[in-house]
């Protein structure tokens, strides 16, 4: 039986005769293929400047540098997302404050986030939203909080690449893990129209260097460009695999309609579907994912609320009951198989599953 994991990458042969040229030529980083990605990503979103990183982490750092981040500033960003995204405002000193979810939308509440930072006054330096599986954001509804903070807004949008955003954030930052909608092995690059933002992130990720002289701290995080070949070559084919998720996903939404104890997530004609993420209800999910699991089917589930990351908790005292919506969400959330190469006929055998399940399985 064939296993099915909740996410993988599509590579095909094009892809790896353009990795296996860049092996075989002069340059293998800081070559032309970096900037052949680059302009191919910051056309391809309809943005003046890509600048790749080596992770969508150090792609998060970088964007909290060129915000202006130090210590003792404060971000707000959501409780469900991955580390990272409140990470990269403590590699600066900072500290990363978080407001629960929206229930509806499974992103940053604008009205908390807003009520966070009236208790702040003149500390917040940056509003961090994350596209929560792909849902689109309401930009302007958190730019609002941002100029009233004088705040730099930047996305996370580690699950929503996708072409010719109407509304941009100040930075929008993307990841090339395996499981997103393109890949790079490792990667990730921030967007931005701002000129000022561009040249900080080009210097940041190269040790702090401009014309040869140090001038701030920097790091090497650098992409390579047996990456960015992988990068480049994959966005030939990035339409096409948004529209084969948006096409499974649609199936699933079909296919799990009435289902008991099944909650489907929101759903939206922009949504840009990374992952598939349903609730499960009456303390069902981690039966039905064992019965999954027993069935060939991998399932994960996203995300422990970051600030009850044992870390958090130790660092800022944060607790159970502190983020209701994002912790009943969590409790809940199961992400099925969702990827570009799966067929039909896989979507059906996990929808058959989890129907078979709840008929007779719990
Ligand atoms: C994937 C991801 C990142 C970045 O991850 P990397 O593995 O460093 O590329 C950041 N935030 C979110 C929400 C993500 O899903």
């Amino acid at each position: 039986m064939k296993k099915l994991s909740y996410g993988r990458q599509w590579i095909n042969d094009d892809d790896i005769s353009e990795v296996v040229k860049i092996l075989r030529g002069d340059w293998l980083t800081m070559g032309p293929t970096v900037e052949a990605f680059e302009k191919k990503l910051a056309e391809y979103v309809g943005v003046k400047h890509a600048v790749t990183f080596s992770s969508g982490t150090s792609a998060l750092h970088g964007a909290m540098n060129a915000a202006g981040l130090k210590n003792g500033d404060y971000t707000i960003t959501t409780a469900l997302t991955f580390v990272a995204t409140s990470n990269s405002a403590l590699y600066m000193g900072a500290v990363p404050l978080f407001a629960d979810i929206d229930p509806d939308t499974l992103c940053l509440d604008v009205n908390k986030a807003d009520a966070l930072a009236k208790k702040y006054p003149g500390k917040i330096k940056a509003i961090v939203p994350v596209s929560f599986a792909g849902y689109p954001l309401d930009i302007k509804a958190y730019r609002k909080i941002a100029d009233e903070n004088n705040a730099v807004l930047i996305e996370d949008a580690s699950h929503a690449l996708g072409r010719d955003r109407k509304e941009l954030a100040d930075m929008m930052t993307l990841s090339f893990h395996p499981v997103k909608h393109i890949t790079t092995g490792e990667g990730g690059a921030v967007l931005t129209n701002n000129d000022g933002y561009a040249e900080k992130l080009l210097h940041f990720r190269n040790h702090g260097t401009y014309q040869k002289e140090m001038i701030e701290l920097g790091y090497n995080y650098r992409l390579s460009e047996i990456h960015c070949a992988l990068g480049l070559s994959q966005m030939k084919r990035l339409d096409d695999f948004i529209a084969r998720r948006r096409e499974l996903a649609n199936l699933y939404l079909d296919q799990l309609a009435g289902v008991d104890n099944i909650k489907l997530p929101p759903s939206d004609k922009n949504h840009l579907w990374h992952i598939f993420a349903l609730q499960v209800e009456n303390n069902l999910r981690d039966k039905l994912a064992e019965y999954l699991r027993d069935n060939g089917i991998n399932p994960t589930t996203h995300y422990k609320p970051v600030p009850l990351q044992p870390y958090y908790r130790e660092k800022f005292g944060y607790k159970s009951g502190d983020f209701p919506e994002a912790e009943k969400y969590y409790a809940q959330e199961i992400s099925l198989p969702l990827y570009p190469l799966m067929e039909n006929s896989d979507v059906t055998r996990v929808t058959d599953c989890i129907k078979k399940f709840m008929l007779e399985g719990k």
